[in-house]
């Protein structure tokens, strides 16, 4: 029977971009007080803003983005896991559902985190993009429910 054959995608020393999900934080300064926390009474007391309790300003959270790491990132090591399948009847062949994943120098190897083969990139400007194709398909899915 033929064995399943698996091609990495990356090898060891490698550099790569990471893509990766996250939700930005923008700080807004509050508007009230002109973010000074404090409000100046006519008799020139001050009171706490009571737009921003002091704080003045808040972090408004953005929706999920995907983004290119700014750092690139090293392979360092490799990790692919087979869950075969029957082979087929008449071809004999090994079939499988194969997923790879890498550890990289500057985010642990051995201990770290295991990133996806999906998710790396071998120049920025193929992790840019992904990054916008997959940004622009999750603003059609979220439209799409609206
Ligand atoms: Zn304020």
């Amino acid at each position: 029977m033929a064995r399943l054959v698996h091609a990495f995608k990356f090898g060891d020393g490698d550099t790569v971009r990471l893509v990766f999900k996250e939700r930005l934080r923008v700080w807004a300064p509050c508007t009230f007080c002109g973010a000074a926390g404090m409000i100046k009474g006519r008799d020139d007391a001050t009171i706490v803003c009571p737009m921003c309790y002091g704080r003045k300003g808040k972090h408004e959270r953005h929706a999920l983005r995907w983004q290119v790491s700014p750092e690139s990132l090293t392979i360092g090591q490799a990790e692919v896991v087979a869950r075969f399948e029957r082979p087929g009847r008449f071809t004999g062949e090994q079939t499988g559902c194969v997923t790879e994943r890498y550890m990289c120098e500057q985010t642990g190897i051995g201990s770290g985190s295991n990133h996806a083969v999906e998710n790396l990139f071998p120049s920025v400007a193929e992790a840019q993009a992904e990054c916008d194709r997959r940004n622009s398909a999750d603003k059609e899915a979220k439209d799409g429910n609206a």
